[in-house]
This record gives structure tokens, C-alpha cells and sequence, in this order.
């Protein structure tokens, strides 16, 4: 017999160090055990079914225990799973750095296994570029106010959440922050692309003082994830790569979120119309299925590493580096891309949703109703301190996984969700507000 919920909760509390958590709380927040997956759906050990509003932390696109996603890694585990990629290389990790190669229009793709290593890679190849062009005083990175590009000591001198950065200050290089293009900060009356170029401004000033000690720019493409899904206009990022472009600093877009169609286009950038100097894609890239992530640059950048001075490469490597499995398990994303035209079915989706949002949105209690591809999020103004935890306990109790980021509510489901279960989340979201849960 398969023990109950609380067994698999208590062992969990004294053995797990849970991620992002301070575990004391989990005295009184219980622990969700999850027994299986089932397309857009997660049930526990007592068969409780709870829709996965947040992709499971906004990995998974294709659903849980996905058939096709399955038999593609099973073969591939039957054929080879893993080999050292330093010397050698394998069939998965070429086709899928071609591939990648292709939709991004940028070559060489390096690989790591977080997001938070890609940061790290970008960073550190952008500042390499500068050094082996001579350049040594471009040492500086800059980001976005509310920024978020990981957790590790790299990744997170240029994230700008202070829960997560303030402790490790001491640990953390200094970085530049400029003024986020998120238009919930917008005056009365400013339009969100305005809003977006005031935003540019001061991007224009801190480079026009500082750039020759800048070696890159990073951005969260549209819409920063863990600032709320905090979304901006794509003039932002014309106007950045523009400024790039003339004062010579790298623009690094940290698509590991928003990539592999989530906010309606492959990759966010696309709706920008820009290319940019990195990119760093992580989290969908495998469907949710296995940890992998990818930094693909331009040619000019690769040619400066290459030379016969050893100490000019880049010498970064991880032991996972290009593993054969998550690499297979990414090429069967981009198949199931393109077999199921998965974009245009997502767009059909939000347009037949968007009714059923728009009445949400224009609850009393809530601002800033906003959507973008596979994401619709809102602000409820009356939350209290600690709203967040309510919020989604009471949602879980009616089979919906959300986790706002304090008073940001946000659903970002799997792609395989339906019309029917995303107004069904709606509905819970409403009652949940219509309930007063503040
Ligand atoms: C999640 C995330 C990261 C970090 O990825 P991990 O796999 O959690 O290390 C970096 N940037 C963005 C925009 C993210 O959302």
C-alpha cells in the first residue's frame, strides 16, 4: 500500500532541505507530496488533482508523464545517456545545437545544466570577449531594477531581489541597476511604450558615463518573471539593443524563463524585432523533463575565443555539460513545436480565453490585469502581509496550484492546458477574490 500524504510530508521535513524556503514555516504551511503527473495536472498520494498554474516553477510545457516526451528520452536512455562532451561529442547535442542555432540566429551553442550556470556563462564570456580584444577596463555588468537571473554568487550580483541578494552582499560583485520598463510603474496616462523609452533614457545615461567599463547589458526579455510577471513594452529592448550597439556593451537576453513560446513567440526577442549578443535559455528548453541549459552567441564573439593561445578559449565546464538525454529531451520539444504547431494553438487558446479574463481582471479588488502569450497575471490591491501563502493554500484546497509573488497573481500553465480548464482556473481565482481572501 502507498503510504498517505502526511508520511511523505513528515520524512520530507526531516530529510529535505526544501529550495527557497524557510523551513521553520513548514510547521504550519504543510508540504504538498505529489504521487504523479498527469498532463497539466499533479495528484497526490490520496489522488487529490490540482491544475499546475505554475509549470511546475515554469518548466514544463508539454504536460507531466507526456507519452511522446517519454519515449524519446527512453530510447535515447537505451542508446547512450551520458559521455564527457570536453573531446567528444554525441548525435542529440549537435542536432540540438543546430537547431538552436537556427531559431535564434546564433551559433556555438554552449551548454550547462541551470539557468543560473547560463547567467554565469554569458557574464563570463562576455567579460573574456572584452579582455582577449584588449579591452580589460570592460569588467561591469549592468541589469534591471527587480531583475532576477538566478542564485549563484555570479547570477545573483546582477538579480535585484533583496529577500534573495541582501544576505550574500558581502559575497556579491557590484553591479549597476537602471529603471525597469515595467509599465505597473508607469505615471497616470503614460502609455506603456513611453513609459518603456523614459525607461531607455536611463539606460542612455549610465552608458553614455560609464561604458567603456561595461562589458554587458542583462535583460529578462517582455516581462521580468519573479519581479510578478512584471511585463514592458518591446520598444524597451529595440532602444537597448540600439544603445548597445553604439556605445559597445554586450546585450545578454536571459530568456531562461520566457523562451520556447511562452510569451506567444518562440523567443521573446522576436517580438522586438532584435538579435541578441547571448542568449540564455534554461527551464522549457527540456519541457520540464531534465535540467539543461544552453548560451548560444554570435560568430563574431566565438571567433575572439578562438586562437591558439589555450588561455584565450573558454575554458568553463560542468561535468553534465551537453548531457545526451536533456539534449534529446529538448530536440523532442522542438519537434512537438513543430508537429503540433504548438504557437498558433497557444494563440487560439488565449483568444478564446481572453472574454473570461477581461472579466477577471475588472474585479473591484484587482489592477493591472495583463497577458502575454502563455502567462496572464494581475495585482490584488487589498492584500495583507502574507497573502501570498493564503492565496495559495485556499487555491490548492480547490485544485489549483498558483504561488503569487506577494500581491502579483499569476497563472502560467502547460501548453497542453484546455479552454475549459483555464476558465475553470479563472473562476477559482474569482470566487477566491469574490470570498474577500485578502
Ligand atoms: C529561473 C530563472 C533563472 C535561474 O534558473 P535556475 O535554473 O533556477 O538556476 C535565471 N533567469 C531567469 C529569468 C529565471 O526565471
Amino acid at each position: 500500500m502507498t503510504p498517505p500524504n502526511q508520511d511523505w510530508l513528515a520524512r520530507s521535513r526531516q530529510a529535505v532541505w526544501h529550495p527557497c524556503t524557510q523551513m521553520k514555516r513548514h510547521e504550519a504551511l504543510p508540504i504538498v507530496p505529489v504521487a504523479c503527473g498527469d498532463g497539466a495536472w499533479l495528484v497526490d498520494f490520496e489522488g487529490h488533482r490540482f491544475l499546475d498554474g505554475v509549470s511546475s516553477w515554469w518548466v514544463n510545457l508539454f504536460g507531466h508523464a507526456n507519452p511522446r516526451m517519454n519515449a524519446a528520452i527512453l530510447d535515447q536512455m537505451n542508446t547512450l545517456e551520458h559521455v564527457i562532451l570536453a573531446g567528444f561529442t554525441q548525435k542529440p547535442v549537435v542536432e540540438l545545437s543546430e537547431q538552436l542555432g537556427q531559431l535564434t540566429g546564433l551559433g556555438h551553442a554552449f551548454y550547462g545544466s541551470d539557468g543560473a550556470s547560463a547567467t554565469e556563462i554569458a557574464l563570463k564570456m562576455s567579460y573574456h570577449y572584452w579582455r582577449n580584444l584588449g579591452q580589460e577596463r570592460k569588467t561591469g555588468f549592468v541589469s534591471l531594477r527587480n531583475s532576477y537571473h538566478g542564485e549563484t554568487l555570479g547570477a545573483l550580483s546582477v538579480t535585484d531581489v533583496p529577500l534573495f541578494s541582501a544576505t550574500y552582499a558581502p559575497l556579491l560583485r557590484q553591479t549597476h541597476r537602471v529603471m525597469s520598463p515595467d509599465w505597473r510603474l508607469a505615471e497616470a496616462g503614460e502609455t506603456a511604450e513611453a513609459y518603456a523609452l523614459r525607461a531607455a533614457a536611463d539606460l542612455e545615461q549610465l552608458f553614455r558615463q560609464q561604458a567603456g567599463e561595461l562589458a554587458a547589458f542583462i535583460v529578462e526579455p517582455l516581462c521580468q518573471g519573479a519581479a510578478g510577471m512584471a511585463m514592458y513594452h518591446p520598444a524597451y529592448l529595440q532602444r537597448a539593443r540600439a544603445l548597445c550597439d553604439q556605445y559597445g556593451v554586450h546585450l545578454i537576453a536571459d530568456e531562461i524563463a520566457m523562451g520556447f513560446g511562452r510569451t506567444g513567440t518562440l523567443f521573446a526577442c522576436e517580438q522586438a524585432g532584435i538579435r541578441p549578443d547571448f542568449i540564455c535559455l534554461s527551464k522549457g528548453i527540456t519541457g520540464g523533463y531534465l535540467p539543461l541549459s544552453a548560451v548560444l552567441t554570435t560568430d563574431a564573439i566565438y571567433a575572439a575565443f578562438y586562437h591558439d593561445d589555450v588561455s584565450r578559449g573558454f575554458l568553463h565546464s560542468h561535468s553534465y555539460t551537453g548531457n545526451a538525454l536533456a539534449c534529446r529531451a529538448a530536440l523532442e520539444v522542438l519537434a512537438i513545436f513543430r508537429d503540433d504547431a504548438v504557437l498558433d494553438s497557444n494563440r487560439a487558446k488565449a483568444a478564446a480565453v481572453a472574454a473570461d479574463f477581461a472579466r477577471l481582471a475588472s474585479h473591484p479588488r484587482v489592477s493591472h490585469g495583463r497577458h502575454l502569450g502563455m502567462i496572464w497575471a494581475f495585482e490584488v490591491n487589498d492584500a495583507r502581509p502574507g497573502f501570498a501563502n493564503r492565496f495559495f493554500e485556499a487555491a490548492l484546497t480547490r485544485g489549483l496550484l498558483v504561488r503569487p509573488v506577494n500581491n502579483s497573481v499569476y497563472l502560467m500553465p502547460p501548453y497542453v492546458v484546455t479552454i475549459m480548464e483555464l476558465q475553470a482556473a479563472f473562476a477559482t481565482l474569482q470566487a477566491l477574490l469574490d470570498e474577500g481572501l485578502d
